[in-house]
């Protein structure tokens, strides 16, 4: 016979009414730059709508995963062997060739066992979030960001705080405003390189810099490092996990970018931790992989042959494009008055900035992108999504021809909004140098 008799069970008031609320988790996670994707946008119905805004370098067609990677995939599905389940954290074979194919990433030797096989590197990002970071503690992310980071963390009732990236550095970190930031419940640090938005590449004394900061306030670092590799001819990206000593380092990564093919959603963390400082991080990270039974295992199939195979001619031929239409935009956007773009050297963006109060008509950067759009059919992303006002952010995945358009036109609006500074006209007027 069932007992019924636990007290939560007796006496309790029943609910009268549909009154069911949605918890604070599900209401907190907020994705700014999907919202702005998918609002409604009012072009001029005489020009073609030109988005630069989507970070998905397939939209275009002009960039195509491989045939190897295709291939990979048709002889997992035909083999029929990866219908199943497979360990939560992924095929064992899969994790292993991940280990090979990241070996730079560490003096050691990288053991299956630290690899978490994850949907997408946003699922590898926010396991590491919740294995670090608990409600009431805090994690420091770059300004400009990518703004995923506090979409996965506000909801948690975990405080981000923005460390500043420096424009006029190539988009450095403020060292000394990031150390004043840490507390003593600061769980980690994001470090996003190359970054989006800004494509910039730090260098290996820079890294070494934040390395040592993190050593000496006992701090983990969570390495976004998506776009590894992914850097433009004449700059190098070091893996931070590469340079660190005995920091603990959670590096994310996986085949959306870099093997353009994000819609199969899969990343992977790896757990980079030779002082054995995060043992028990490193166990909740393989918990949380049981929470959905672990990843898509058609591509973990494939993983071996994708990671293997794809020839070094395809990925250089992808940073050609990508550091061809760079150098494109960037001649064309420097000329233009009241623009300030800065050159990228690895991902796929650049951002611009805006002087606006020469653009007396617009309030702000979101104000500037809209006009564009209604006038131009022109849509960056302003960089109030990545909580830097005053820039925009492009995309350089696009066909070169789409670049060269969206450039004359932004040119052309700038013209007839940018207004001459009337202290400068008047000084001038004067006979004197306005300088
Ligand atoms: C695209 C992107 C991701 C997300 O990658 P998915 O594998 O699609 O989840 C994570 N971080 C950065 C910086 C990105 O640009």
């Amino acid at each position: 016979m069932l007992n019924n008799s636990s007290p939560t069970c007796v006496n309790q008031s029943k609910r009268k009414m549909w009154n069911i609320k949605c918890s604070k988790y599900a209401l907190g996670s907020k994705n700014t730059i999907r919202s702005i994707w998918q609002a409604k946008l009012i072009t001029n119905p005489d020009k073609f709508l030109i988005s630069l805004s989507v970070g998905d370098p397939t939209t275009f067609g002009n960039l195509k995963a491989s045939d190897e990677t295709i291939k990979a995939v048709l002889k997992s599905i035909e083999s029929g062997k990866y219908n199943g389940y497979a360990h939560t954290q992924g095929h064992e074979f899969a994790r292993r060739a991940i280990a090979k194919y990241s070996a730079h990433q560490s003096s050691e030797e990288i053991k299956p066992e630290n690899i978490c096989i994850t949907s997408g590197c946003s699922a590898a990002l926010e396991y590491s979030i919740l294995a670090l970071a608990e409600r009431g503690q805090n994690i420091l992310i770059p300004r400009p960001g990518f703004c995923l980071y506090q979409t996965l963390t506000e909801g948690l009732g975990i405080q981000v705080r923005f460390y500043d990236l420096l424009p006029e550095k190539q988009w450095e970190c403020d060292l000394q405003q990031l150390e004043s930031l840490i507390d003593e419940n600061t769980a980690a640090l994001v470090i996003n390189n190359p970054s989006n938005p800004c494509g910039s590449v730090f260098s290996k004394k820079h890294l070494e810099d934040i390395l040592a900061i993190c050593e000496k306030y006992y701090l983990p670092v969570i390495a976004d490092e998506v776009y590894e590799h992914f850097v433009f001819p004449g700059s190098k990206h070091y893996a931070v996990s590469s340079l660190s000593k005995n920091v603990p380092v959670l590096s994310c990564g996986g085949l959306t970018k870099r093997f353009i093919v994000p819609g199969w959603r899969t990343g992977w963390v790896i757990i980079h931790d030779r002082e054995n400082r995060i043992a028990e991080v490193a166990k909740g990270l393989r918990s949380l992989c049981g929470r959905i039974l672990g990843s898509n295992t058609l591509i973990q199939g494939a993983l071996p042959d994708i990671l293997e195979k794809t020839p070094q001619s395809y990925f250089d031929s992808v940073i050609d494009i990508l550091s061809e239409n760079a150098n494109l935009a960037y001649g064309m956007l420097k000329k233009i008055r009241g623009l300030n773009p800065i050159m990228p050297n690895g991902a796929m963006y650049m951002m611009i900035g805006i002087n606006i109060e020469q653009f007396p008509e617009f309030k702000d950067d979101t104000h500037f992108v809209q006009e564009l759009v209604n006038q131009q059919s022109v849509f960056c992303l302003p960089g109030s999504c990545f909580e830097y006002p005053n820039f925009v952010r492009i995309v350089l995945t696009v066909p070169k021809e789409m670049i060269e358009e969206a450039c004359a036109r932004i040119a052309e609006f700038c013209e007839v909004h940018y207004k001459v500074d009337n202290t400068i006209i008047e000084n001038n007027l004067l006979g004197e140098i306005p300088y």
